[in-house]
């Protein structure tokens, strides 16, 4: 029995800072050079505990954290900002969210997006307020904790501060949580702490990375026990093509070992894939990067918590987001992910919607959206849109008018599809944010019934 770090993942909207964040936590643990230092997975980011005792110092001290954790492990924002491949059976990947909100600009439709999504998967989450430095007035204390720099700030500027932050726990209320600043919080159990930070000039990091401990400790003492021996769980995050080694696949192993020459199982459109693991890749430390055209050494194992890469026959069509699983005894691995897929794919309803999603956990994100409004659904279906979806919506309005629809999440429509909408008065509804689609349908709903 082996305790793994727990999956960190930074998600809010685009501009709001994830990217600057996760830097500045690499950066900072870099430069602590006393202990441990940080492992660097493809993907990820893993910082052991001594390193985050080190920055953060007697605030963990405070917080009466255990230690039995042995770092944490910060998941890269992929490029494309598609936090809903995030996902594992029956939840979310990360075990520990970070939602980071511009506090000049508060919520917007993807930190709205976002924290539907933690709803969604009960996954426990802090705020990080962020951008202080550019509060009006602000004074900027390089690396110091928020407390530090905060009483160090003008009463008016202190004044500015609370005032955005009490934006956020407004709007926080009206989305079903309670939320405070996080050193005026009294019950943690149920109150979201909202830390300030600046991921630019470091303030209130050392808060975040106690809090984040803290957080780990009040809820997960289980599911971080893992079988250092049993075949490995993983996710996809992105297929990628790398010269030299064809089609390769990025992901995250989040429970037991995967080894060269396993066999495993993935999810590919309508089908799944099993195909034998050629090598798998960790990044190269940075030194020996520079001196060689190689970016990735191979490894023959690795144990959860791990980010890599790996490559393998016939990759090419393996969707983002799906599972990863170690076939040991054949079939029934294979029938597990068919089930995981059916669970969401599968709906029963004759008179319902179409909907369409770009990964498993986008799809997984809108059905439960569609099924909490009490909207039925006919098909739920990976892919673009195609001529057979208008074509199912047609049938469908004709008994229902309300659900003969297309509802797609970030998905292109097929050109022969679209000359088939242009011919029909089918309508779709699309776009890159689940909510605010369904947000369109409603609307145009109430219109038609008016
Ligand atoms: P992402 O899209 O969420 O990954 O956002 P980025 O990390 O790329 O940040 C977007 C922009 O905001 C960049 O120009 C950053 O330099 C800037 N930025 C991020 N955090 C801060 C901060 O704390 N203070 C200030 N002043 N700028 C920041
Ligand atoms: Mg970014």
């Amino acid at each position: 029995m082996k305790i793994r770090s727990p999956i960190v993942s930074v998600l809010g909207h685009v501009d709001h800072g994830k990217t600057t964040l996760l830097d500045f936590i690499r950066g900072s643990t870099i430069a602590s050079k006393e202990a441990g230092g940080i492992t660097q997975h493809i993907g990820a980011t893993e910082i052991p505990i001594e390193t985050i005792e080190n920055i953060c110092g007697n605030f963990i001290g405070k917080l009466s954290i255990q230690k039995d954790i042995p770092g944490l492990f910060f998941i890269d924002t992929p490029g494309h900002e598609a936090f809903t491949s995030l996902r594992k059976r029956g939840g979310a990947l990360a075990d520990l969210a970070i939602l980071i909100v511009d506090i000049n600009e508060g919520f917007k439709p993807q930190t709205f997006e976002a924290l539907n999504i933690l709803k969604m998967y009960k996954t426990p989450f802090i705020i990080a307020a962020n951008k202080i430095d550019r509060i009006f007035g602000w004074e900027t204390h390089k690396n110091t904790s928020f407390s530090k720099s905060f009483a160090n700030q003008a009463q008016n500027t202190q004044l500015n501060l609370d005032k955005q932050i009490y934006e956020l726990v407004g709007i926080l209320h009206k989305e079903g949580f309670q939320s405070e600043r996080f050193d005026r919080i009294n019950d943690f159990s149920s109150q979201i702490s909202i830390i300030p930070i600046s991921a630019k000039s470091g303030e209130g990091i050392v808060e975040l990375l106690a809090m984040l401990l803290g957080l780990a400790q009040e809820y997960l003492t289980e599911q971080l026990k893992i079988e250092e021996n049993s075949p490995a769980r993983g996710t996809v995050l992105e297929i990628k093509e790398e010269t030299g080694l064809g089609v390769t696949i990025d992901a995250i192993i989040y429970d037991g070992i995967l080894k060269k020459n396993d066999e495993v199982a993935l999810m590919e459109v309508g089908d799944v894939l099993t195909t034998k693991i050629r090598s798998i890749l960790r990044p190269l430390p940075l030194e020996e990067m520079r001196d060689s055209k190689k970016k990735f050494k191979k490894v023959n194992e690795v144990v959860a918590a791990a980010g890599i890469k790996i490559a393998a026959p016939n990759l090419d069509n393996v969707i983002s987001g799906s599972p990863l699983r170690v076939t040991k005894d054949g079939d029934h691995v294979k029938e597990e992910i068919l089930r995981e897929i059916e669970d969401i794919t599968i709906h029963t309803n004759e008179n319902g919607v179409m909907a369409k999603a770009d990964t498993l956990g986008s799809l997984e994100a809108l059905v439960n959206l569609l099924q909490s409004m009490d909207i039925p659904i006919r098909t739920a279906e990976i892919g673009d849109v195609s001529k057979r979806d208008v074509i199912n919506a047609s049938i469908v309005q004709q008994e229902d008018p309300s659900h003969g629809v297309i509802i797609a999440f970030n998905v292109k429509v097929h050109p022969t599809a679209q000359e088939e909408l242009d011919n029909s008065d089918i309508k779709l509804f699309s776009g890159n944010v689940i909510y605010q689609i369904t947000e369109e349908y409603d609307v145009w709903i109430k219109e038609k019934e008016k």
